[in-house]
């Protein structure tokens, strides 16, 4: 047995985004007190956490001396640098382990953790150079998409390939470095399971989410998604299976292609709370950061029942191009719920807020969010 690590404690968080700010609201409410670290200063977390550590992640010494103020860390994203993790270790628990920050920070790693344990993927290649794209665009096909290996997310370092002709063109594109040729999924929908796996073993879910994107970012969630041909029951399996394999303690989320004939393929992993269960703050009984919070502190899970049909949509700096957005028309709705996350600057394609709507069924919630990101701006 691990002794739970109750309320009054001080948990630790590294990194110190929306992740962190919705990690620490859940703490808090909870009796915790919550120290962030990250380089930066007023921070979305940082605003709500009792301490805000400014450091380089690699600064060990800043990090050891955090690990020492708090009973527990965590992380907010997975680009925490691998040797942050392990100092901070030799302190006080970290969980998930550090091993799991190294597998999904690196695209090629986790696909080759995935395909090796025996989880569907598309076909997939690494690739160095030029050269090397050409070659392994006669074994892939075209089209495909290639992706540097590390520190990618929402589309970042990706080009899609569509002739073998523009394999130049896209290897300048992402930039070098080591990449991965992946083949191009058709696919009919995107989803996603988020779940989290106790010390002791004990896993939870949130049922499948279906994610909308609009260009290469999540655009709209909409959980309760029931896929065909049992479909549900399998995105489920393999996310325990998932979770198990990389011995999780925590939340991580598997995010996965539907093909058109509903096969199941793993698109990528995020071994944290992930914007598709942003709903369940509202929605759910229990929300991913509230077992975040169980999971770190080895207290047992809550329900992850739906309240209420739900949707969420995400808010983008875009939306602060002809000045700050109109947040009492988008609230004209009484069944919306607005989020946001404390960003001074809205740069076109940040993350600055999310919007819940509730609703008779999923595509009804999804309309009246959208709606309400509609009013904010006319
Ligand atoms: P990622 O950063 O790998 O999650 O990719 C971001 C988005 O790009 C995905 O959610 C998809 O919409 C699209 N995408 C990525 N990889 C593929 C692929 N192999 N085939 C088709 N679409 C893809």
């Amino acid at each position: 047995m691990t002794d739970p690590i109750l309320p009054g404690a001080t948990l630790g968080v590294l990194g110190s985004g929306q992740l962190g700010r919705m990690f620490a609201i859940a703490a808090r409410r909870m009796g915790y007190r919550v120290h962030t670290l990250s380089p930066a200063s007023g921070t979305p977390t940082g605003q709500v956490a009792d301490r805000e550590v400014v450091a380089a992640y690699d600064d060990l010494d800043a990090v050891a001396d955090f690990a020492r103020r708090v009973d527990a860390v965590t992380f907010e994203f997975e680009n925490v640098p691998v040797a942050a993790a392990d100092c901070a270790a030799q302190h006080c628990p970290v969980r998930p382990r550090g091993e799991v920050l190294h597998i999904a920070q690196n695209r090629l790693r986790e696909k080759r953790a995935l395909a090796e344990a025996g989880f569907p993927t598309a076909a997939f290649e690494r690739v160095t150079g030029s050269e090397e794209l050409v070659q392994a665009l006669t074994r892939i096909g075209t089209p495909a998409v290639l992706k540097t290996a590390g520190f990618g997310y929402d589309g970042k370092g990706q080009a899609v390939i569509r002739e073998p002709g523009e394999a130049a063109s896209a290897w300048a594109e992402v930039g070098g470095g080591e990449a991965v040729l992946e083949a191009f999924v058709d696919f009919e929908r995107e989803v996603s399971v988020v779940a989290a796996r106790g010390v002791d073993g004990a896993f939870v879910h949130y049922g499948v989410t279906e994610n909308r994107h609009r260009n290469h970012v999540l655009d709209v969630s909409l959980p309760g998604t029931v896929l065909a041909g049992g479909g549900n029951g399998r995105a489920v399996t393999i996310a325990r299976d998932i979770l198990e394999a990389l011995d999780v303690v925590g939340v991580l989320c598997v995010e996965f292609f539907v093909t058109r004939d509903g096969e199941l393929l793993v698109n990528e992993l995020a071994p944290r709370p992930h914007n598709s269960g942003h709903f369940s703050v509202d929605a759910s009984v229990t929300c991913q950061f509230g077992q975040q919070v169980r999971a770190l502190c080895a207290l047992p899970f809550g329900s992850t029942a739906l309240l209420q049909p739900a949707a969420m949509v995400n808010l983008l700096g875009d939306l602060w191009s002809q000045g700050e957005p109109d947040w009492a028309a988008a609230l004209a709705d009484d069944r919306v719920k607005l989020h946001l996350y404390g960003k001074d600057d809205a740069r076109p394609g940040r993350k600055m807020g999310h919007i819940t709507a509730f609703g008779d069924d999923a595509n009804d919630a999804a309309r009246r969010a959208e709606a309400a990101r509609e009013r904010l701006v006319g």
